[in-house]
């Protein structure tokens, strides 16, 4: 077990039906801390560079438009083993594939409207945390 920081973003559809908080509460009840947060409506730029992995899919533009359609919640989460304990408390992808009572199985509208977005390994947490944040807006707290 060791200490990691994961990045987070409750997705437009999360912010739009209030589930912010329930969101938070959940990662809290896991032993997750949120260590940053900024609220933030990204522009197109920002949607394309985050997901340029998936450029080439045929949802990439579906993707962008959805991250793009309203604020989102930027955070970063810190905890034993952050990544994968986010990622297992948000769910498989689609929600139709996501176990009982993960925030996709409970909360998502579907594949491209799921709610949550978390980091998936220690290089990408590393570099979607850099691209949001700045170290000086991240607090070290335990
Ligand atoms: P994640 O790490 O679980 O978020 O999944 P991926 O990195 O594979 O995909 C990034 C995001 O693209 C997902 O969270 C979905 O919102 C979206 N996405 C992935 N696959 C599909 C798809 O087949 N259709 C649509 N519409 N969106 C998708």
């Amino acid at each position: 077990m060791s200490k990691e920081r994961t990045f987070s973003i409750i997705k437009p559809d999360g912010v739009s039906r209030n589930l912010i908080g329930k969101i938070i509460a959940r990662f809290e009840s896991e032993g997750l801390f949120v260590v940053g947060a900024k609220m933030k409506q990204l522009s197109r730029h920002e949607a394309e560079g985050f997901y340029a992995v998936h450029s080439t899919r045929p949802f990439y533009a579906e993707l962008v438009n959805s991250m793009c359609s309203g604020p989102v919640l930027l955070m970063v989460l810190e905890g034993e083993n952050a990544i994968l304990k986010n990622r297992e408390i948000m769910g498989a992808t689609n929600p139709a594939d996501a176990l009982d009572n993960t925030l996709r199985k409970l909360y998502a509208l579907s594949i491209g409207e799921n709610t949550v977005h978390g980091s998936d390994a220690p290089d990408t947490a590393q570099n979607e945390i850099a691209w949001f944040f700045a170290a000086s807006e991240l607090a070290n707290n335990q």
